[in-house]
């Protein structure tokens, strides 16, 4: 197990630099251009050291120093631990991708549409293949009914403006990647993001009175939260 889990780690490291890169590449407010180059020195923004400096000016573009590296170790690590069969390679597809939506909507409180459409692809497409390989193919079934009631009960959040409208599409990627281990795990992934939301919404809240903030509402990205559960679900199954 242990040259398992330094490998994953490795591994997490090594994609790290194209996740940071996409990460500065999609972080950009609603209805600005895709950050393609720097915009301090122009130099294309492709691969980003753990630094997080564009290696042309030295500026900081994107996301903490070595934030985007632990979150990527930390999900390889989790990724290795719960695979256990051909649909190893769309939960991997997920955590990398999982990675930068949760980076970007951290940062600017959105899931841009074009991530969420590679998500949605990747795993139908990976599901597929691992179902036909294992030669399940009932089990695709219940991946799709778990992705479109997810994702419908998302969207109806969505109509309510609980939440943004890229949220959505991931609750239909991720509810067909739980839907492969049944509906309680899909179940658990939603409640362990409810859950997890609510804490630290509360733990904001209690930041913002002790330092006597002014109250503007919670704000809480949900991407990052319905990833979690999600991960958390596929752990604990
Ligand atoms: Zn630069």
């Amino acid at each position: 197990m242990v040259p398992v889990a330094v490998g994953a780690v490795l591994l997490g490291l090594l994609v790290a630099p194209l996740l940071r890169g996409l990460v500065a590449h999609f972080a950009v407010p609603e209805g600005e251009p895709w950050c393609a180059a720097c915009p301090f020195c122009g130099r294309a923004v492709r691969l980003l050291p753990p630094t997080g400096r564009c290696p042309g000016c030295r500026e900081r573009l994107g996301a903490g120093a070595w934030t985007v590296e632990a979150v990527a170790a930390a999900v390889a690590l989790a990724v290795a631990y719960a695979a256990d069969g051909a649909q190893t390679a769309a939960l991997a597809w997920a955590g990398a991708l999982g990675v930068v939506l949760g980076f970007v909507d951290g940062r600017v409180r959105r899931l841009p549409h074009r991530l969420n459409l590679a998500l949605v692809a990747g795993v139908a497409v990976l599901l597929t293949v691992a179902a036909l390989a294992e030669g399940r193919p009932g089990v695709l079934l219940r991946c799709l009914l778990v992705a479109l009631t997810v994702g419908a009960l998302l969207e109806l959040a969505v109509w309510a403006r609980a939440l943004g409208p890229g949220d959505s599409p991931l609750g239909l990627a991720l509810g067909g990647l739980l839907g492969w281990y049944g509906w309680w795990v899909a179940i658990g992934g939603l409640v362990a993001a409810v859950v997890l939301a609510g804490l630290w919404g509360t733990l904001r809240a209690a930041a913002l009175l002790v330092r006597r903030r002014p109250w503007r509402g919670l704000e809480v990205p949900v991407g990052p939260f319905l990833l979690l559960g999600a991960l958390t679900a596929v752990l604990a199954r």
